[in-house]
C-alpha cells in the first residue's frame, strides 16, 4: 500500500484505519446501506487513541472515498 499523510498528524504512513459513519447517507450511501472508509493513520496516532468525531470531521473535509460499497 502506498504511503499517504496520516489524517491526524500528516506524517507519511502505510497504515490505515477504518471509519464506519453512523449516518452513511451523509456519505452518499443508499438508504439501508453502510459505508466503510479506509484512511491513513500512522502507528503513533493509533497508539494515542482515535477520536471518532474528529475522524468523521476530517473524513468529510478530505472527501474520503468509500473502501466498500
Ligand atoms: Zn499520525
Amino acid at each position: 500500500m502506498l504511503e499517504s499523510p496520516c489524517l491526524f498528524c500528516g506524517q507519511p504512513t502505510r497504515d490505515r484505519g477504518l471509519f464506519v459513519p453512523n449516518d452513511p447517507q451523509e456519505y452518499g450511501a443508499e438508504p439501508g446501506k453502510s459505508r466503510i472508509f479506509a484512511y491513513p493513520l500512522c502507528e503513533s496516532c493509533r497508539a494515542d487513541g482515535i477520536d471518532l468525531a474528529k475522524v468523521e470531521a476530517l473524513a468529510m473535509l478530505a472527501g474520503l472515498r468509500p473502501a466498500v460499497h
